[in-house]
């Protein structure tokens, strides 16, 4: 395939060709959310960024395959070995049998994931639903020597493994420095060391997701997971890794040190890592109170929020930067957004109803020609979304020249222009127009348009009440409505 996509890869610290395993076939891994609550901000940048690569290796003509867990298992509280599990909590806090909450949340992310119109993966498998293929995973690493039993729990030994291994190549991490300060731990806890992880869990009496293994009735680790059901669904090599910053150590290092140790070789090639999102410059966290969810963006019921941001702006918010860069949330980054999107929206349906003349006039030909070239250069440069949104921003103001009349179109051009911008507005970047964001938006809309059909009528009647009842009472709900000629326009301010 003719390409130059480039991904920077974190194991190597350099953007690399991607060239996959198996061409045209590619198998790509991204950690899913821990459903014990409503996704907030954090959830939807891993999940923009790597709808945008599935998008667009898409696009290239690859054949993907893409697997996103669910985590509804072993995934304890500070993501530790101890503590209480965090769906279990949920589920013991709300009386509700874990599963239930599981469900709860699973189609909430859904709907959320729907809004802001990120892909569905290939599969979604759930922890929970693979316990025999963790517990053989943790039979494999017990046979090769790179774990221990201790009191019907099984832990990874971190220290046996970096002698022949590296522990840390991910996430640069010293190891040294790590088993030095933890070495007096021996004999005072199951762990030889604090630095070993959990694969199998033996459970309290009072913990209530648990399962039969050879070691003990328990559950297992949180890391275990994504070895077993990554390598179950793509092999014990594959393409892409893919996650949020935040889980590259330990959760990605933990996995590299698994799977190696259970199959002998490197199973990931591209490991890629979207950078964080702050809030008003501060990390986002339950205890500072700026956990804000999808959904109060979306309503705008959240102290911190001025009003409501629809999820195109959230989405496109969120690709106005490269994915390796950090983000900050605020009020005015977020209208600035929303701004933005408008501009670019109102060019796309301009697009649309622009007629072609002979030749391009008052608008660089050459321009046209190259949008494609010049988007495509963009997103194969390691997935430079704001730079295809720059270029889609000239390409707007060449639509507004045209549809002002300071300029004409070619119909070569123009059919060129109209396939590039669907290409890279709506398949790769997978923005929306307001109209195509759903049919609930059709019903509103046409509601809308009722009501100042109905405002027509009345003025016809020299029904002035009526009419001015309509306007107002409009008026008083956000809409700003111009009278022109001979029809009515109107948008929501
Ligand atoms: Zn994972």
């Amino acid at each position: 395939m003719e390409h130059k996509l480039t991904l920077y890869n974190t194991l190597t610290r350099k953007k690399e060709l991607f060239v996959p395993l198996h061409s045209p076939n590619v198998g790509m891994y991204v950690c899913g959310p821990t459903v014990y609550g409503d996704a907030h901000l954090g959830h939807a940048r891993p999940a923009i960024t790597f709808d945008l690569l599935f998008r667009y290796l898409l696009h290239l003509g690859y054949k993907v395959r893409y697997v996103r867990n669910i985590t509804d298992v072993g995934h304890l509280e500070n993501d530790a070995d101890s503590g209480e599990d965090k769906v279990a909590k949920k589920a013991r806090l709300e009386q509700l049998e874990p599963m239930e909450v599981v469900q709860y949340y699973l189609n909430r992310y859904h709907q959320n994931m729907a809004a802001l119109n990120v892909l569905s993966p290939s599969i979604e498998p759930q922890a929970s639903g693979h316990i025999i293929e963790q517990i053989e995973f943790v039979q494999k690493i017990l046979d090769a020597g790179f774990a221990y039993e201790s009191e019907g729990s099984v832990y990874f030994d971190v220290e046996k493994y970096n002698r022949s291994h590296h522990y840390g190549k991910l996430s640069g991490r010293n190891i040294d420095e790590l088993l030095e300060t933890t070495r007096h731990l021996d004999g005072q806890s199951e762990k030889h060391r604090s630095v070993d992880f959990a694969l199998w869990k033996k459970a309290s009496p009072e913990h209530i997701m648990r399962w039969k293994s050879p070691w003990s009735e328990g559950f297992p680790g949180w890391h275990l997971e994504c070895s077993a059901m990554g390598t179950k669904y793509l092999g014990e090599e594959f393409d892409i890794h893919g996650g949020g910053m935040d889980l590259i150590f330990p959760h990605h290092e933990c996995e590299i040190a698994q799977s190696t140790a259970a199959l002998g070789k490197e199973t990931v090639h591209y490991w890629v890592h979207n950078n964080m999102i702050t809030i008003n410059g501060q990390k986002m966290g339950k205890s500072l109170g700026n956990f804000i969810t999808l959904d109060e963006f979306f309503t705008g019921h959240h102290k911190l929020l001025d009003k409501a941001y629809s999820p195109m702006t959230i989405r496109f918010f969120i690709l106005q930067a490269q994915y390796r860069s950090t983000i900050d949330f605020s009020n005015e980054a977020l209208q600035a957004a929303e701004k933005g999107l408008q501009r670019l929206t109102e060019a796309y349906e301009r697009l649309q109803k622009l007629q072609a003349a002979v030749e391009t006039q008052g608008i660089a030909s050459l321009q046209i020609a190259d949008l494609r070239a010049k988007c495509e250069e963009a997103m194969q440069d390691d997935l430079n979304s704001p730079m295809v949104i720059a270029h889609l921003f000239d390409a707007a103001k060449a639509i507004n020249t045209v549809h002002d009349g300071n300029g004409t179109i070619s119909a070569n051009d123009l059919a060129e222009l109209k396939d590039t911008f669907k290409l890279f507005f709506e398949d790769i970047l997978g923005l929306q127009t307001e109209e195509q964001a759903g049919s609930s938006n059709d019903a509103y809309k046409g509601a809308v348009d009722l009501l100042l059909q109905i405002r027509q009528q009345s003025k016809v009647n020299k029904d002035w009440a009526t009419a001015d009842k309509i306007r107002n009472e409009l008026a008083a709900l956000g809409f700003e409505i111009k009278d022109g000629k001979d029809h009515v326009e109107w948008s929501l301010k």
